[in-house]
């Protein structure tokens, strides 16, 4: 976490956030979206602020925002959840992850992930004290195979970090990996937490399915998401954990050392965005498909390999045909000329995290598209040039 020079080493996000901005490049590196979010909910969190809401709230989150977050789980998915003991409200996915992953495992446990795996995950398994272990996914597909979810889950598996869609390949976990994940993990009697952060941005007609919904699985299932996708409101940082009451107290128990609390005029303002109608939500997954489809003609265009995106904000791309062999290096010469931004897929890799070997391959890159059309459009039209 601390670089040679003693200094805090900044995220990937951060690095190539700062040289976007430096070259003036477009950035379809970190996943952030530029537009802003609904607007009843922005109002909401105005109001709120004018009105007076701007002390500490509640440790387990506003009762407001608890009571949308267990209709939300009801009215997408039929999960009966109980907002007094079984909703923690955290600060982003983020905290929800940290403080999960620190109240259940430590030395001695192993953390199973899949790889390529988001960044934040690495980080605090290394400060939990617990072992990294990772399934590969592979292509087609991005998907583990069953041999490797056996040997991964063993008697050391105190945790098993799922992420559907999946930051940063854009996959959905098809069921029945999930199915022989939660077996598993219940042979082995392992928590699984369950990153469903992109959980409304699923494409060509699908349907997220929660990992709590699978048979067997709620009883050992925290479900984490975030208000940051879902409303275009990735700055205010409000997330949140659902699952069996023991273990969102579990969670509690190092939140509250954490943040303690968290944003209380934006709490009651997100409970307003989870009651949004469906119309909403189907316009996000529309607009965001349309991105995803300006965004993969324009790269396979440039002469780049794809890989499909079933979910999520991203697309991961192949620049051998090109040349770009070293996505490191490419990432960082790209942000320069033609002026494009994307992330190297190796920060989602072991090779990076403890310089051992990795699944992930070494020419690919991701890239973002939930961007306005016209930046998509110019990061394309930037990209075609590598052509020449
Ligand atoms: N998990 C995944 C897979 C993510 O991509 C992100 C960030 N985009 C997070 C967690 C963190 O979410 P938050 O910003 O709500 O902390
Ligand atoms: N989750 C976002 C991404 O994958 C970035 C979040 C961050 O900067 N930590 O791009």
């Amino acid at each position: 976490l601390i670089g040679s020079d003693g200094t805090a080493r900044p995220t990937i996000f951060a690095e190539m956030s700062a040289l976007a901005l430096e070259h003036d490049a477009v950035n379809l590196g970190q996943g952030f979206p530029d537009d802003d979010g609904p607007a009843p909910v922005l109002e909401a969190a105005v109001e709120a602020i004018r009105a007076g809401v701007n002390q500490y709230p509640p440790g387990r989150g506003v009762a407001e925002l608890r009571q949308a977050i267990a209709e939300h789980q009801q009215r997408f998915y039929g999960l009966s959840v109980d907002p007094a003991r079984e909703v923690l409200v955290t600060a982003g996915a983020t905290e929800a992850i940290a403080a999960s992953l620190l109240a259940l495992a430590g030395p001695g446990d192993d953390v199973v992930t899949v790889e390529p795996y988001y960044d934040a995950y690495a980080a605090v398994i290394g400060l939990s004290g617990a072992r990294h272990i990772t399934i590969p996914l592979s292509e087609p597909g991005f998907q583990p195979s069953p041999d490797a979810i056996d040997a991964a889950i063993t008697n050391r598996t105190a945790v098993i970090v799922l992420n559907s869609p999946h930051n940063p390949t854009g996959s959905i976990l098809a069921p029945e990996h999930v199915e022989r994940i939660v077996a598993a993990a219940a042979r082995h009697d392992a928590v699984i937490v369950s990153d469903e952060v992109y959980e409304h941005l699923v494409f060509d007609g699908a349907r997220h399915r929660p990992t709590a919904s699978y048979a067997g699985a709620a009883e050992r299932t925290l479900t984490v998401s975030s208000a940051a996708k879902t409303f275009n409101v990735t700055g205010w940082k409000i997330g949140w954990v659902t699952g069996p009451a023991e273990l969102v107290d579990a969670v509690l128990g190092v939140k509250q050392w954490l943040t303690y609390v968290n944003g209380a005029p934006f709490q009651g303002a997100v409970a307003r965005g989870l009651q949004l109608d469906d119309g909403f939500y189907d316009g996000l997954r529309a607009t965001l498909q349309r991105r995803r489809d300006l965004l993969a003609t324009g790269l396979v265009d440039a002469g780049f390999t794809i890989a499909p995106t079933a979910g999520s904000y991203f697309i991961v791309a192949d620049g051998s045909p090109l040349g770009l062999t070293d996505a490191a290096a490419s990432a960082r010469a790209l942000a320069v000329d033609p002026g494009v931004v994307a992330i190297p897929l190796s920060a989602f890799g072991l090779a990076d995290a403890a310089g051992g070997a990795s699944v992930v391959s070494a020419s690919a890159l991701r890239f973002a598209f939930c961007k306005p059309d016209h930046v998509i459009a110019e990061g394309v039209r930037r990209l075609q040039s590598l052509r020449r």
